[in-house]
């Protein structure tokens, strides 16, 4: 008599942004992967903003995940409540898996990232708000971090005679951890484009109208400059998707909400449970490039305990690196180990000409072809 395969674990992915496709997939072939993502698409959000200054970049920036997975099925939910054997989502449905992995990542106020899970609603905000962006003369940028330079960089390209104003209350551009000569390349294309930056000082008070509206408003900083604006839009205030995490897991999640990680991503406490990209404390740098280095560290770590073979893996977080366009041609980066500042050459064949779209549609399994 044949005897039955050997039943294949269940591994669960909590999260289908960039961390979670790439552990998802290359387990495919060994586990039972069942991948819990509330949105339709996923959506490369890396490109989010040069989508709302130029809408024809929805189709090409919110990808189906019918491709990513043979074996493996993808389930429009989210999780509710998740401890280490069990997971809860919010249709009432529960998952027993024998690995978990979070990749809950982290929400972004729109429109760097959407706040809408359907795609087809999540198309028409960023359509009604790019409609009213085009309509306002005057925009002020809340945040002149990473988001809210690329934002006056995607801004201006389109529109070079709108006013746009930033305001930060930090002293420079881009926030602590990036070198002096960094920021002051970027302030210098940024004000060669006529951005207006007013650092070190904060608003008195938020504006009156909701980010993202067409309606004129005056705010004052407390240094005492007046800005007239029609419309603005924040950009910071990362959070953390963790609050659904209970019992054993919920000792992990630090005060500021992120998942305390052993180096080899493991959630802290826990032997069959991981955690890793934004959501997680692995690395000070979160991006889509952090979450990709992290996930080949976890999908084997993975495979090694269900084949019990190899040693687990150890994620070393490398120094901080960064690009950052300034529109589709402009921009400025560092990368480890280099004296010399990332040119703005190299930065839009990095990122700002083709938003690194055909790197994830391959990743998701699509066409090359039918993303063109
Ligand atoms: C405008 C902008 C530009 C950027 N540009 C770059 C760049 O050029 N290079 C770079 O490296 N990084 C960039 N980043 C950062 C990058 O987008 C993030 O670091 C990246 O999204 C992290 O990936 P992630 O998979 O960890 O999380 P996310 O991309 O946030 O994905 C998490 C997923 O989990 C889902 N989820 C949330 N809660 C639950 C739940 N309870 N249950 C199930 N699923 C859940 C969410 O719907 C989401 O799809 C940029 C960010 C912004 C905002």
């Amino acid at each position: 008599m044949a005897s039955s395969p050997p039943a294949r674990p269940t591994v669960v992915v909590l999260g289908g942004g960039y961390a979670g496709i790439q552990v998802a997939r290359p387990l495919d072939d060994l586990a039972d992967v069942v991948l819990v993502e509330p949105k339709d698409d996923f959506v490369h959000n890396v490109a989010a903003l040069r989508a709302l200054v130029d809408p024809s970049w929805l189709e090409r920036i919110y990808l189906s995940y019918t491709g990513l997975l043979d074996r493996g099925r993808v389930i429009r939910d989210r999780a509710v409540k998740a401890d280490a054997g069990r997971v809860v989502l919010s249709s009432g449905a529960e998952l027993s898996p024998d690995y978990l992995v979070l990749a809950s990542g982290s929400g972004y106020p729109f429109p760097a990232k959407p706040d809408l899970a359907g795609t087809e609603a999540a198309h028409g905000k960023v359509r009604s708000t790019h409609a009213a962006l085009a309509a306002a003369g005057r925009v002020l940028l809340l945040g002149a971090g990473p988001v809210g330079v690329e934002l006056a960089g995607e801004i201006k390209a389109v529109w070079p005679g709108k006013q746009v104003t930033l305001i930060d209350m930090a002293s420079d551009v881009l926030g602590e951890r990036y070198r002096p000569d960094l920021k002051a390349e970027l302030r210098r294309q940024l004000a060669d484009l006529g951005t207006e930056l007013l650092l070190g000082s904060p608003l008195r008070a938020e504006p009156p109208t909701a980010a993202g509206e067409l309606r004129t408003f005056t705010v004052t900083t407390q240094a005492g400059t007046e800005v007239i604006a029609d419309i603005w839009f924040r950009c910071y205030g990362v959070v953390p998707a963790s609050d659904y995490l209970a019992g054993g897991l919920a000792a992990a999640r630090r005060p500021d909400g992120f998942v305390e990680v052993t180096p080899e991503l493991l959630v802290a406490g826990q032997e069959r449970v991981f955690a890793l990209g934004d959501v997680s404390a692995a690395d000070h740098n979160k991006g889509a490039g952090a979450a990709g280095r992290q996930a080949p560290v976890v999908a084997g770590n993975i495979r090694a305990l269900i084949t019990g073979q190899g040693e687990l893996a150890r994620y070393q977080p490398p120094p901080a690196s960064i690009i950052v366009p300034i529109g589709p041609d402009g921009g400025a980066g560092q990368r480890a180990g280099s004296e010399d500042l990332v040119p703005a050459e190299t930065v839009a064949q990095l990122k700002g000409r083709d938003m690194m779209v055909q790197r994830f549609a391959e990743l998701l399994g699509l066409s090359t072809a039918a993303q063109s």
